[in-house]
């Protein structure tokens, strides 16, 4: 058995400590504790990468506090679509959906689009009426309601701008985020999942980087894990998961130098705004980001264990 690992994150922005009461940080680092512990649950017991970012994942869509299921933004006419996808490093199956309405764990989605389907991305009212035949929980709109969304979106219609969830500036409702896990377990296999509301006000069916297989979420059990949130634009424009992967296999750079050039060099060349975590095949994380912050966290089977939110 080698060393297991889990990391997560919740999306990162202009997160910054003066505009964080104590209450609303408390509840963010019990959010985040929480997600490593559903994922870490699942490792410790023997279980695959696959099977645990997809519960730390569940456990975050499920959380009011991120842009991820019931926490979705919301888009310029109202509704909440979100996008997801997972990956499995063993043999690089994946599973995407984009643009789905009233799907309670987009992941999960995604994920028997992985397992149940022929294909690897399904997209708005096709990708729900899988979900009808594969038994997958639906929610009614006011699940996904929230008035300090609301409020954001009102924002973001008056500027006239499509904005990163934590970016809106409104007071300290501000900060909520895409969501991400990114697994080695105890066999050496890895996994990536990542789950999103997408942009506050978003138009025109957007789709950002979040369930682009190489974009938002990449996995390889011969590199890396990784589940990226920020900017999706700049994300997708730079292959950004993959590019990870890419500079490990053909440059032979560690996870943490690969993801450094990447989110550091890259991706701010082009305006990407945010970062990513990572795990290789040897159980190391490394949780990376160009924004003032970026809510995440992992835990490891040697006994180490962070949580953080600031730079
Ligand atoms: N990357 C996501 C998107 O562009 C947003 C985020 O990470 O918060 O849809």
């Amino acid at each position: 058995m080698s060393k297991f690992t889990i990391a997560i994150h919740g999306g990162a922005g202009t997160i910054s400590k003066k505009n964080m009461t104590p209450e609303k940080e408390a509840a963010y680092l019990k959010a985040l504790n929480d997600a490593i512990n559903a994922g870490y649950k699942i490792l410790e017991k023997n279980g695959d990468a696959l099977e645990a970012v997809k519960a730390s994942v569940t456990e975050l869509e499920n959380n009011i506090l991120f842009n991820a299921g019931k926490g979705s933004v919301f888009t310029n006419t109202g509704t909440h679509e979100m996008d997801a996808s997972i990956m499995d490093g063993r043999d690089l199956s994946a599973g995407a959906v984009a643009a789905v309405k009233n799907i309670r764990n987009p992941v999960e989605l995604a994920y028997t689009v992985m397992k149940k389907s022929e294909h690897v991305f399904l997209i708005g009212n096709g990708a729900e009426e899988f979900a009808r035949q594969q038994g997958i929980a639906f929610e009614r709109d006011d699940y996904f309601y929230s008035e300090f969304r609301y409020k954001q979106l009102q924002k973001a219609r008056n500027a006239n701008e499509t904005a990163l969830d934590h970016d809106i500036n409104l007071s300290d409702d501000k900060k909520f985020g895409t969501v991400g896990a990114v697994a080695c377990d105890a066999n050496g296999n890895l996994a990536a999942a990542t789950s999103t509301g997408g942009m506050t006000n978003k138009q025109w069916g957007r789709v950002g980087d979040s369930p682009i297989i190489g974009a938002g979420t990449y996995a390889n059990n011969k590199t890396c894990a990784i589940s990226c949130t920020g900017h999706g634009e700049p994300f997708i424009k730079a292959v950004t998961a993959y590019d990870v992967s890419c500079l490990m296999e053909y440059k032979g750079l560690s996870l943490e130098d690969a993801m450094d050039i990447v989110v550091n060099s890259k991706l701010m060349k082009i305006d990407g705004d945010g970062g990513m975590i990572g795990v290789d095949a040897k159980g190391n994380a490394a949780l990376i980001f160009n924004s003032e912050g970026m809510y995440r966290g992992f835990a490891s089977s040697d006994g180490s264990r962070e949580i953080l939110i600031y730079k």
